[in-house]
């Protein structure tokens, strides 16, 4: 991607031309690592993937509701921290952190003259590896095994 080109985007609720900060939603696969010396967890990413786009945090707040019903996957009341387990979106059941799980998250990024900078990141749900419908296997190919248990 050049990073110098500047960069516009479209609200996804608005419809408003911007160019920053950007109110981005990602869905992602990540694991967490933990250390047993108490550093700081690392947290490793792939396959992230904006899925929402948004002028404002009060444009995504409204957008928010749609873009994860289409996901399939409720915002829980509580939002999930970094484990090492925490409660998954759909089933309620745990989700083991530190093996790679489907993870839906927000942050604002704020495009500079050289990257881009995330601030503000919050994770919005984790979904366990039998409601992703193993996607975490198979990322590149969602479409696969995704009818497999999804209620159509
Ligand atoms: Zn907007
Ligand atoms: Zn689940």
């Amino acid at each position: 991607m050049d990073q110098n080109a500047p960069m516009d985007f479209y609200c996804m609720t608005c419809n408003a031309r911007f160019y920053k900060p950007l109110f981005d939603v990602t869905r992602a696969i990540e694991r967490v690592h933990f250390f047993a010396d108490g550093r700081w967890p690392e947290v490793d990413v792939t396959h992230a993937e904006g899925i929402g786009v948004y002028c404002s945090a009060s444009c995504r707040a409204l957008g928010l509701p749609a873009l994860m019903a289409a996901e399939r996957v409720p915002i829980p009341e509580h939002p999930p921290d970094i484990g090492p387990v925490e409660i998954c979106a759909r089933c309620s059941g745990p989700v083991d952190m530190t093996a790679f799980h489907l993870t839906y998250s927000q942050c604002e990024i704020v495009y500079g003259e050289t990257c881009g900078q995330a601030s503000n990141l919050e994770y919005l749900a984790v979904v366990c590896d039998r409601c992703s419908g193993g996607r975490t296997l198979t990322a590149s190919s969602v479409a696969d095994n995704a009818t497999a248990d999804l209620p159509r």
